[in-house]
């Protein structure tokens, strides 16, 4: 079995999908229905049919057809032979044309969603079209006007295309699959200039370890990092603790909140929220102190490392949806989740831990804002107390949605970790997914919407540590008085509880209660001004 592993990893990472097409497309498909998970809900098409795609492209030069001369300036060399890459196959149609593929994810080919990619080689001023072709999904943000984003060489910093040079639509050409073609200019054509475009703001297995690495090295007395187990292709599983080092002793009641993140490896605004929530947690600041002194905070910052590192949208190396699998996960074929399970069951089990609260970290590809996702259960009460946490949430974070916040039993969500922690914690915890918006934010101040940027991802996980002070109680002086503005957003989103659909319950809003009002704190929220562009879109 690990033979057949590394065979589909070294035909991942290595070679270029012409070459192992023939080859491995047997393998790769029987190897899925092995191993993966079998039909999912959320995924749109029912397989990848005759656009199956194994392997990233590795310095693939596009010539003309015909083409028989030496490479020439605007000859495109497409590449994804790179830590989270991704990019199956390019088909060039004119020379101001190309189809792009996304390469489906390892042992599973319903799951094509995330891509990754340079182009070098280009012509100055060299305008383009590209066409992603074989998306899985059908609904996506792309009709809302999300765009990919960009950076290069000389401009390292993550932009979003415009929206106005995006479009998404059913195409005759590739069996009426949704297609999203976007415009581009190269405007700098130095030899050592390369483009990048991803799905969104990328955040690597490897850009997490340095970061790490660098906050272990200052040997700070609240901050622990432990290796859980080690993924199938040998990366590390980190655990951190966060909490004052006298709670490290067991001689009182402590309260624990646990926060996992990047479950499903293409949703890397979440490890954009992670690194928020962790950075706050080990600064200077008062609420941050605060809170070490009251609660052991316990971080898996990236519960899929081996999905990630490969480029994957959903799914483990292996092909499972990892967030399907928490009844029952097998030590050999879901070695991470099987491992953070098990430490959070001795948790549970240790009588000085209370675990308080499981959150879960994601990004959503439809839906706006960030919010969250409950349990239903049948103890009034209990339903009740869990929308005291979203409603403080909403209190300290412009973007959160307490409108699209919602509580549901789905039997199709069993496997997630909130479901099934919910069914399995104290009846006084709270299990709760986090979502993002993969594209833009309501504020309620503006009528139009604001997209995301890495910054006001990573301001989401400082929201989310100060409103742990809220919930506790433990920063009550710092609370500002609410605005005007806020209050009247906040009014509009209570109007529009009562429209949701009929299988999501709404919870009660219990904010008034809780001593906060309706303000919004916006000391923790600094939004630096985004640069402005150089491209010439
Ligand atoms: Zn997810």
């Amino acid at each position: 079995m690990y033979v057949l592993v590394q065979l589909v990893y070294i035909c991942v990472s290595k070679y270029r999908y012409s070459k192992v097409i023939n080859e491995f497309k047997v393998v790769g498909n029987g190897f899925s229905l092995m191993m993966g998970d079998a039909k999912r809900a959320d995924s749109g098409s029912s397989d990848s049919g005759d656009d199956a795609v194994v392997g990233n492209v590795n310095k693939h030069l596009v010539y003309p057809p015909g083409y028989t001369g030496k490479p020439k300036k605007g000859h495109l060399i497409f590449d994804a032979c790179f830590e989270s890459g991704n990019l199956g196959r390019v088909d060039y149609i004119t020379e101001h044309e190309y189809d792009l593929f996304v390469r489906p994810d390892t042992c599973n080919p319903r799951f094509r969603v995330w891509f990754y990619f340079t182009v070098e080689n280009v012509k100055a001023d060299q305008r383009v079209i590209f066409n992603v072709v074989n998306f899985s999904k059908t609904k996506s943000l792309y009709r809302e006007g999300m765009s990919p984003v960009v950076k290069s060489t000389s401009r390292p910093k993550w932009q979003r295309i415009p929206s106005k040079t995006v479009y998404y639509y059913r195409c005759p050409d590739h069996r009426k699959n949704y297609v999203m073609s976007f415009a581009f200019c190269f405007d700098r054509a130095d030899e050592n200039e390369v483009y990048y475009f991803a799905y969104s703001y990328p955040y690597t297995y490897t850009r997490l370890q340095v970061h790490l690495d660098r906050i272990e090295k200052k040997q700070l007395n609240f901050f622990k990092r432990e290796l859980l187990t080690l993924t199938v292709q040998q990366r590390r599983l980190d655990l951190l603790t966060i909490t004052s080092p006298e709670n490290f002793c067991e001689d009182e009641k402590r309260k624990v909140v646990f926060v996992t993140g990047r479950v499903h490896p293409g949703e890397s605004p979440a490890s954009h929220i992670v690194q928020g929530f962790i950075d706050f947690l080990i600064s200077n600041h008062p609420i941050a102190r605060v809170l070490r002194d009251n609660i052991v905070f316990k971080v898996v910052p990236m519960l899929n490392p081996d999905g990630v590192y490969l480029g994957n949208y959903r799914c483990s190396l292996m092909g499972f949806d990892l967030n399907r699998h928490w009844q029952d996960p097998s030590p050999w074929a879901h070695p991470t989740l099987h491992a953070t399970k098990q430490y959070l069951m001795n948790l549970h089990s240790n009588p000085w831990l209370d675990i308080d609260f499981y959150v879960d970290i994601h990004a959503h590809s439809t839906l706006s804002n960030c919010f969250m996702y409950g349990n239903i259960y049948d103890d009034e009460d209990r339903f009740q107390r869990q929308a005291v946490f979203p409603r403080l949430m909403c209190n300290n974070a412009e973007d959160f949605s307490f409108a699209n916040t919602a509580f549901n039993r789905d039997v199709v969500k069993a496997g997630t970790g909130r479901r099934f922690l919910g069914g399995i914690l104290d009846e006084s915890s709270y299990c709760y997914t986090l979502e993002v918006s993969f594209y833009n934010y309501f504020n309620g101040l503006s009528a139009n919407p604001i997209p995301y940027t890495e910054e006001t991802y990573t301001r989401i996980g400082r929201n989310l540590a100060k409103t742990f002070a809220d919930y506790y109680k433990l920063s009550p002086q710092m609370v500002p008085k609410p605005t005007a503005a806020g209050a009247q957003f906040k009014e509009k989103e209570k109007t529009s509880l009562s429209k949701r659909k009929s299988n999501r319950v709404s919870a009660t809003s219990s904010s008034s209660s809780n001593g906060n009002g309706n303000s919004r704190s916006s000391a923790l929220s600094p939004v630096p001004k985004p640069k402005s562009r150089d491209y010439r879109f």
